[in-house]
This record gives C-alpha cells, sequence and structure tokens, in this order.
C-alpha cells in the first residue's frame, strides 16, 4: 500500500485546527489519524488508536506533560480535536510500578487524570501509548498484518517479514498487563520502530506525524508482501443455487430468537447481505467449519461473536429444505453458545450472558450476512465479517488461521471496558424489527413512518413519488430507505419488496397507507373510475399485502399488517361511493387475512381515520366544504364528538399501537374524534 501522507493536506490541517486552538503537532496527529481511519485495509468502526506525547497548560496555567489519545467512541477516520482529550503523563507512568491495576482501576484511571474532567473516556489501550515513550504512536489491525499474526509460527513469519525492525509482543488481553509486556519488549531493542502484538495488530512509532505514519504503511506493505495468492480448495456445491433475496428472509427468520420477551415478541435483527470473491472463497472453503471458527482481532468478538453460523448452500427449488436445515442449525448454534457461556461463565465478571444469536451468517454459494439490532449495526457486523474473510483466507493461503483461545476471546466478550462501546441493546419496542410504509410521501404515511422509527424499527418508504418518499426517508436519517414504487402494478410491488429484504433482510410489518379518492354518484358514475378506485385502494392493498405476508411466511415469525381503511369503509358520504365501495373491500381484506394467516402469527388490523389534513384533504379543500356548510375551517376539522382535528400523526400512533398490540388481530380503530354515524357496531 501507499502514504496518503501530501503535505500541502498536511499544511491545511495545521491551518484549519489552528484557528480552534490546536497545536501543529496535534493538528498533524489528527490529520494522519484520519489517512490511517479511512482505509479500511487498516481499520474498522472504532478499531485502533493513535497518540501524541506534549505538553499543555493546566488550570494554574502551569506546563504539564500529557499524553493526548484517541478517546473510545470515535472513527479514526472522522476523528476532531475533542477525540483527543489530554489526559496527565506522570501519574500514568507512576501506574507502571503496579503489578495489577482491576477492571475499576484501569476505568478510574481513564478519567482520574484528564485535563479536562467532562472530556470522553481515552481508550482502554491509553497505558500502551503512555508507556512507550515515542511521541508519535499509532496502532491499527491491518489486516494484511493479521493474515500473518493469526498462526502457529507468527513469531518466525514476524521475523523473517519484519527483520528487527518490530518487536514481537505475546498475546496479551489488552489493558495494563498487555500495556506492561509491551514496554518491557521495546525495552529489550528501544531502537525498534513499533510493536506486533500477536493475534491482535500492530504499533509504529516516530518523532514526528509522518514518520509514525509512513512506518505504519511500509510495515503493512512488507507484510503484503509477505502473502500468497492461492485458493481455498471449495467444497461441493449444488449447480444451481436459490437467490439471496429467497435466502434473506429465511435466514432473519432463523436468527430470531422466538418468544424472547414473551409469547408472540420475539427478538428479530436486521440482515446486511455481502458478497465479494475473498467472500465467495471464504464460505464456499471444504474446510469452512474449521477456519471460520475464531476472530482475528479480539475486539471484533462483541459484534461478530466467537463463530459465525454456517448453513448449508440453498438449492433452487428446495427452499422449504433449506428453511428446515437454517433453523436446525440456527438452535445448535444457540445451544453451542449457552454451552460456551456455561464453560466460561466465572470469567464473566457477574455480566450476564449476552443474547444467544449468531452475529454473522455463512451461506455457501452466496456470501454472508451481519445481523445487528439496527441497519447501523448489521452494517458494521457486516464490513467486521468481510475484513475476517479476507484475513483468514490470505492466512490460510500461507498457513493455517490460529485465533486466540475460546477463554481469551471470552475475557474480551465479557469485558466491562471493552462492552462500554456498545451502549447495550435499545430498550424501543420495534428494535430489530422492519416496517414498510406505502404511500410514504403523504401525510399520514410519512408521520407514520417516522413514528415507527422513533420506536427503533427500520423503515422503507414507498411512493409513487420516489423524491417525496426520498424526503420523508431524509428526514428521518438513520438507514430510513426510500423506495419509488407503483402499488397497482404487480412487478413495481415485486421490485420494491425485493429491495427492502436486500436493504433489511425481511419485513414485519407493513402499513398499507397507499390511496386517492374518486367521487361520483354511484347511479351515473363512469365504470371506468370506479375500477380504477379499485385499483389503487382494493388490488393494491392485496398485493402489497400478498408480497409482505410471502416474506413474513419464509421468516416463520409472524408479522402486522395494518391498513388504512377511512371512515368511508363503514359510513357513506353521499357521491363518495367510487372511494367507499373499495374501502370496504379493504375492510373485508383485513379481516380475510386475520382469518386465513392467524395460526401462522400474522396479525392483520385497520384503521379508520377521517378528516385528516392530506392530499386527500387539501386546504382548498377543506376551505370549499366549510363554506358549503356554513362553518369556519376550524368548525369543519374539529367537527366531531370531542370537538378537536384530527391528524397524521394521531393516525399514525394508533397504527403503532395496532402493531405493539401482540393478542389484537381483526381490529378496526376509529381515528376521527367520534362520529356516532360511523361508529362500528
Ligand atoms: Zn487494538
Amino acid at each position: 500500500m501507499k502514504s496518503a501522507w501530501v503535505e500541502s493536506d498536511a499544511k491545511l490541517a495545521v491551518d484549519r485546527f489552528g484557528k480552534e486552538g490546536v497545536a501543529p503537532d496535534l493538528a498533524l496527529r489528527i490529520y494522519s489519524t484520519q489517512l490511517l481511519g479511512r482505509d479500511r485495509r487498516l481499520v474498522l468502526h472504532g478499531g485502533g488508536n493513535t497518540s501524541l506525547k506534549t505538553t499543555a497548560r493546566d488550570l494554574s496555567g502551569a506546563e504539564v506533560a500529557v499524553l493526548h489519545v484517541k478517546s473510545s467512541g470515535w472513527d479514526m477516520g472522522t476523528i476532531e480535536p475533542t477525540g483527543f482529550p489530554p489526559v496527565r503523563l506522570e501519574p500514568l507512568l507512576a501506574l507502571r510500578a503496579c503489578d495489577k491495576l482491576s477492571d475499576d482501576d484501569m476505568a478510574r484511571a481513564q478519567r482520574a487524570y484528564l485535563l479536562d474532567p467532562q472530556a470522553p473516556s481515552p481508550s482502554v489501550e491509553m497505558l500502551l501509548h503512555a508507556f512507550v515513550p515515542a511521541k508519535f504512536v499509532d496502532h491499527t489491525h491491518a489486516t494484511a498484518v493479521l493474515s500473518l499474526i493469526d498462526q502457529p509460527n507468527s513469531d518466525e513469519l514476524c521475523a523473517e517479514t519484519f527483520g528487527g525492525g518490530l518487536g514481537f509482543v505475546p498475546y496479551f488481553m489488552p489493558g495494563f498487563s498487555l500495556a506492561k509486556k509491551a514496554v518491557a519488549v521495546f525495552e529489550q531493542n528501544p531502537k525498534v520502530e513499533g510493536l506486533i502484538l500477536d493475534k491482535h495488530g500492530i504499533f509504529t512509532f516516530g518523532e514526528t506525524a509522518r514518520e509514525s505514519y509512513e512506518r505504519m504503511i511500509e510495515m503493512v506493505t512488507l507484510a503484503e508482501g509477505r502473502l500468497k495468492k492461492k485458493t481455498i480448495v471449495a467444497a461441493k456445491l449444488p449447480s444451481r443455487l436459490a437467490s439471496a433475496v429467497e435466502v434473506a428472509p429465511i435466514i432473519r427468520g432463523a436468527c430470531a430468537l422466538r418468544d424472547a420477551c414473551g409469547e408472540g415478541a420475539h427478538r428479530r435483527f436486521v440482515a446486511e447481505f455481502r458478497s465479494s470473491d475473498a467472500i465467495m472463497e471464504y464460505v464456499n472453503g471444504k474446510d469452512a467449519a474449521r477456519y471460520t471458527k475464531g476472530v482475528i482481532t479480539p475486539d471484533h468478538i462483541i459484534r461478530t461473536k466467537l463463530w459465525p453460523l454456517l448453513v448449508p448452500a440453498p438449492e433452487v427449488g428446495k427452499l422449504e429444505d433449506f428453511k428446515k436445515a437454517a433453523q436446525a442449525t440456527a438452535q445448535r448454534f444457540v445451544e453451542g453458545y449457552k454451552a460456551y457461556f456455561d464453560r466460561n461463565k466465572m470469567r464473566a465478571q457477574g455480566v450476564p450472558m449476552h443474547d444467544a444469536a449468531p452475529c454473522v451468517v455463512l451461506v455457501p454459494g452466496l456470501g454472508l450476512f451481519g445481523l445487528g439490532a439496527s441497519g447501523k449495526d448489521a452494517r458494521i457486523t457486516a464490513d467486521l465479517a468481510e475484513a475476517a474473510a479476507e484475513a483468514i483466507t490470505d492466512a490460510e493461503a500461507i498457513g493455517k488461521f490460529t485465533p486466540i483461545s475460546e477463554t481469551d476471546a471470552f475475557d474480551c466478550e465479557y469485558w466491562p471496558l471493552e462492552l462500554a462501546k456498545l451502549g447495550g441493546r435499545s430498550a424501543l419496542p420495534l428494535v430489530g424489527q422492519v416496517a414498510v410504509v406505502t404511500g410514504a410521501a403523504g401525510a399520514i404515511g410519512a408521520a407514520t413512518a417516522k413514528v415507527f422509527a422513533k420506536a427503533g424499527a427500520e423503515v422503507a418508504l414507498m411512493d409513487i413519488d420516489g423524491k417525496g418518499a426520498a424526503e420523508q426517508a431524509k428526514a428521518i436519517g438513520g438507514s430510513a430507505l426510500a423506495i419509488q414504487c407503483d402499488v397497482t402494478d404487480a412487478g413495481s410491488v415485486q421490485k420494491a419488496f425485493d429491495q427492502v429484504v436486500v436493504g433489511f433482510g425481511g419485513v414485519d410489518i407493513l402499513v398499507s397507507n397507499a390511496g386517492a379518492a374518486w367521487q361520483g354518484k354511484i347511479g351515473e358514475v363512469d365504470e371506468k373510475i370506479l375500477r380504477e378506485s379499485f385499483e389503487l385502494n382494493f388490488f393494491a392493498h392485496q398485493k402489497v399485502a400478498q408480497a409482505a405476508v410471502k416474506i413474513m411466511l419464509a421468516q416463520g415469525t409472524g408479522g402486522c399488517l395494518l391498513f388504512n381503511v377511512s371512515k368511508q369503509a363503514v359510513n357513506p358520504g353521499a357521491d363518495f361511493g367510487p372511494y367507499g365501495l373499495p374501502k370496504a373491500a379493504t375492510l373485508f381484506l383485513m379481516r380475510q387475512y386475520a382469518l386465513d394467516y392467524g395460526a401462522d402469527g400474522i396479525r392483520a388490523n385497520a384503521v379508520n381515520a377521517d378528516r385528516i389534513r392530506s392530499g386527500l384533504l387539501t386546504d382548498d379543500f377543506i376551505k370549499q366544504r366549510a363554506k358549503a356548510r356554513g362553518v369556519s375551517e376550524h368548525g369543519y376539522m374539529s367537527g366531531n364528538l370531542l370537538g378537536r382535528e384530527v391528524t397524521a400523526q394521531d393516525v399514525a400512533h394508533v397504527f403503532l399501537a395496532q402493531a405493539l398490540a401482540l393478542k389484537t388481530t381483526a381490529n378496526v380503530t376509529t381515528v376521527d374524534g367520534g362520529n356516532i354515524a360511523a361508529a362500528l357496531r
């Protein structure tokens, strides 16, 4: 690999950060850290860290020696000055005299000597950075280096590859003992330009930011040069394989933890699919069951677990067999994880067992899935799994992938200081679930997508107005997905649901909301108008419900269909037949789904809303109606028993309540402020 250092960019960084009062050394520290962080061959998602030793003024104005070290939680690629809090160096160096440092004391040390008590906590590798005397210290988990050091003879390979340039530190868990061991190795030969941390990563040192950075690039390039291209022997696979779109919902369903939070309340995960040449080689290997066990570097374990779920290859036309096999292997994974926890639980330091579901799923012939509580988490896991695929394939080409032991891995997986990076699973009620909303560019659809996203779901916003859907998705942020879709067109619906499956792995909730109003006196209306209205206000609901149910059945974890049926479904308005008739049919469509799919855990409910400001009820139309009835606009909009205007937000909250009511199906909920004539019997 090549150095990405550009002298003019480095100067710009010095100028830019200088305006914020940042000294040139720290500005260059930030610049080269970003260079490292932007290359996925070096670090991923919060992995790696860097530091600088310099001086700073404390509150009294006295100049003190400090260590600026990357705080945990920052990504190196986007780090800013606040990501490098200064810590007093003297007391950190004094800690070297201790024989041991408990986790509690380590956590105290991370905060006790910060110059600014409000600053974020420095990395758990802070002490190693402090003990090594170099001014600039860079640390990465470079993939090429991992291929070399996750080997039984890693010490020999390193000596051969790096000569005497790097010291070799045997594996220790990150923290105090590793820091002490690393500095002891350094002191045996203070001329080394860096250190290899066996089964973990690489450090380089320098008197300038550029020197330390370019030594990292030089050493990683040496590691790359030592690797060889040799293809792993592949297992025999069926000649025709099912597609990722067919397989994803089956995988997602098999990995969900059924009834984990009460009867019918499954713990689900979002699934992100990946495939590439390196991934294919990795998942197709004859010995995949052996070499996929273990992490390439210790901090991956909190997101990937110690081993992935390896399912059989999915043959075309045999999806039912694949589903059974996937469920059985997922079940064995859960049992295996519980047994692993039981074997090691005396080392868990009181941390309860994490959920036992797989985080990474390997599908021979197709690729891999990263699972997570959110789209973002699934993406991070998939990135780490992809890096593992690359590092392990290369490790197998030059020797035998040999990761840290099970107990060492367990210690990291249950280390409170490492787990602090994750912040725990969100308590929001729809975490891990995927909701599709149609008509999502309109008032009710947009409000509903927003409310579901706030409740923790990943949302796909479908609308014939793709731009409008994209605007609403942008306003929601995160992984919200906008899809242009004509719900009256079967091909468009199929394509849109495929996109949701590719994006999130499946569907748990459908809010079938798209609709439009047609008018006409029923005895005189042109049949064409009636048919048009039926296409959108009835058949389109059937099309999207059918597509969603197919995915829900593949998942086997139930689901929820929600329909917007309007007051017209039960209480016809004069000349509104073309709108009300298909809506009445959609109300019964909901009941039919509730009846036919209740045994599969799929619920179906409807909202009967009235008089909501939206594309159907525009401000001009409200003005007209109010005038025709001789009331004020406010009077018209709040003309109900409660005397309150009903909003899109109110409808959205009722859809959410229906999605959360796990024992409620075939229900119609009225959201109209009270209208006795439209009340259901
Ligand atoms: Zn590290």
